[in-house]
């Protein structure tokens, strides 16, 4: 049991390198998210001792206890972000991955320059056009942009996108390589630089990577299943 979590991040990490040869759009540096939503304060340390840096969340609460407990440890915001948690987000954030929407820009901007901070963020699309996932539509990604160009504490790094529910992670590289396609497309444009991509998760990463991930956002697949009853 105590190697367990240690096992498994090698055995992800052994897989993204894999992937990583394997695939022509393929990133150099690929960064494994270990996502450890649910999971208590033991499993975030004993991955940390197993040299795991990069942690992430779906909860602001949640994140803010971790991150108080690991401050040693980069906390990426991945989940929903309501706009009355954005100050807390901002102040427990290296990155926030799920910014979806022109209400939660403007209020992170207010946090962050009342903050004198530059904020790292990335623009959730909503490829699939699923009602069950937030992130704006691709039709949607110029304006946007548009906006955020606007907002001077507010670094966009890039664009992350939640996979489709699919049996076969086969069936989302299309959706991956659109997101990679968006990307070429949008960047260097307003003055942005947008070298990331989030996406990959621990049912489809490997596919992610070959389209390009850079950043991937793994956690059943080191923690094991998440118990929502508990
Ligand atoms: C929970 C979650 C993940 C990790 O999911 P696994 O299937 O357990 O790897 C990745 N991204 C987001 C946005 C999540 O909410």
């Amino acid at each position: 049991m105590s190697n367990s979590i240690a096992e498994a991040i090698s055995r992800v990490q052994a897989e993204i390198r894999a992937a990583q040869q394997r695939g022509s759009h393929a990133a150099a540096e690929v960064t494994l998210i270990a996502v450890s939503k649910t999971k208590p304060q033991e499993m975030v340390a004993e991955a940390l001792a197993a040299g795991q840096l990069h942690f992430g969340e779906n909860k602001v609460q949640e994140m803010v206890t971790k991150q108080a407990a690991f401050p040693q440890a980069s906390w990426h915001m991945i989940g929903h972000l309501q706009t009355n948690k954005a100050a807390k987000a901002v102040d427990a954030a290296c990155l926030i991955h799920s910014l979806d929407r022109p209400e939660l820009a403007l209020e992170l901007e207010k946090r962050a320059a009342a903050r004198s901070r530059l904020l790292p963020v990335l623009v959730q699309v909503n490829l699939a056009k699923e009602d069950s996932k937030s992130g704006i539509y691709e039709e949607e990604l110029p304006d946007f942009l548009d906006l955020l160009a606007g907002l001077p504490h507010l670094q966009v790094q890039g664009l992350m996108t939640i996979g489709p529910a699919v049996d076969d992670a086969e069936e989302a590289r299309p959706l991956f390589a659109r997101l990679r396609e968006l990307r070429d497309r949008e960047d260097g444009k307003r003055g942005m630089r947008l070298h990331h991509l989030s996406m990959g998760m621990s049912g489809d990463y490997q596919v992610a990577i070959e389209e390009g991930a850079t950043l991937v956002r793994v956690g059943s697949a080191i923690f094991g299943a998440r118990n929502y009853n508990v």
